[in-house]
């Protein structure tokens, strides 16, 4: 089942690249001069994704061909929340009749999880990621990366704003609402880590320490932490249930997929370069934390499900969450964790191949005005 994410697809086979170095199996005794190397022109064949010597303000010649493709398919999908009329949900919201206590839960505890949860990802990026990273065209992707995290963050209080919740509830139910908390608290070491000052790469075991946070946050924040919240808002739009607020998050999940891959094929060519990072103990290791996050958002859709809503339950999920954390290893080179785990939502790979001009929900899309005021005579 490969078409879960067609759009974005990461690249799985590194070692089919032009660009793909020798494998060794062990790190590199020597080092390049920093300070020479730092004042000379650029050669394709000297960049790193990590470690790397070569001046990182020189974007080309292209190495990572990959990360600037998917920088400008970030700029093709640009929106922004504003362009979403959120008048049908206002009136759904204030309507006693329009949406059951089950809904509203839903919707509730889904803006409390995700309001925080794209600033954690930014910090992550420009506190911690950003400056481990030494090829330009990664740090490219990542600066883009960074802006959609504001939009998406935006996008949430477009959303609380609109429907007029209580700011506070929403902000800071990472605090006060357990299965929420507990996710973050699994989170925050692996971004504590990188955005520690004194923090460097450079050795194998805080390379390690590097990639294990990739992975974290890749296949398992934005790749698999969201995606409970994500079936659940989709599914009350296919249910013609706030459409608008479905149609921001269909555009957030297409950004999600987008990262998520990103960070694969990070990771993947991480893993390429520096082989000898990718021990036995390591990818067990990596299995027990997929294995953890599982079941932490196993716990949370339990939450914001207490009983079958949308015709969603949480066993579904639980088959769900299998599947895509099968998927998740299969993209960086894990074996599958979960045997035969399927997926109960097949419409779920429509929602990642969203076009913009397809307007699925039938919200209106106003015309994205770009540099409108600017007057060069
Ligand atoms: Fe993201």
């Amino acid at each position: 089942m490969l078409n879960f994410e067609d759009t974005t697809l990461a690249t799985p086979i590194l070692a089919s690249r032009p660009d793909a170095p020798v494998l060794t199996d062990t790190p590199p005794t020597t080092t390049l001069s920093t300070t020479s190397d730092a004042f000379k022109r650029v050669r394709a064949e000297d960049k790193r994704v990590i470690n790397g010597t070569a001046d990182v303000n020189q974007l080309v010649p292209f190495k990572y061909k990959w990360a600037w493709d998917k920088y400008l398919a970030g700029c093709a999908n640009h929106w922004m929340p504003q362009e979403i009329n959120m008048s049908r949900d206002i009136a759904q919201w204030k309507d006693p009749a329009a949406l059951s206590e089950d809904e509203r839960r839903v919707v509730k505890r889904n803006l409390g999880f995700f309001t925080t949860a794209d600033s954690l990802a930014a910090n992550n990026i420009v506190l911690g990621t950003y400056r481990h990273i030494t090829a330009p065209e990664c740090r490219q992707y990542l600066l883009r990366q960074a802006f959609e995290e504001a939009i998406h963050t935006h996008a949430y209080q477009y959303i609380v704003e609109s429907l007029g919740l209580d700011e506070g509830e929403v902000f800071n139910a990472y605090h006060e609402i357990t299965s929420i908390r507990d996710k973050d608290e699994f989170l925050m070491p692996f971004i504590e880590i990188l955005s520690n000052p004194s923090f460097k790469t450079g050795t194998p075991e805080n390379d390690q320490a590097l990639l294990r946070s990739l992975i974290v946050f890749a296949c398992i924040m934005e790749g698999l932490f969201f995606y409970v919240g994500f079936v659940q808002i989709l599914a009350l739009g296919r249910q013609n249930k706030m459409t608008g607020a479905a149609e921001q998050y269909q555009y957030i999940l297409r950004d999600e997929s987008m990262h998520c891959n990103f960070g694969i094929d990070l990771i993947n060519t991480i893993k390429q370069e520096n082989p000898w990072l990718w021990t036995t103990d390591f990818r067990r290791e990596i299995e027990t934390l997929m294995r953890r996050g599982v079941e932490l958002e196993y716990r949370y859709a339990e939450d914001t499900m207490p009983r079958g809503v949308l015709g969603l339950n949480a066993a579904m999920f639980k088959e769900y969450l299998r599947f895509v954390a099968n998927r998740r290893c299969q993209q960086i080179g894990l074996d599958e964790l979960y045997e035969n785990a399927q997926n109960p939502f097949p419409w779920m790979s429509e929602m990642i191949d969203l076009k913009k001009e397809k307007n699925f929900f039938e919200t209106r899309v106003t015309e994205y005005q770009t540099g409108g005021a600017l007057n060069w005579d």
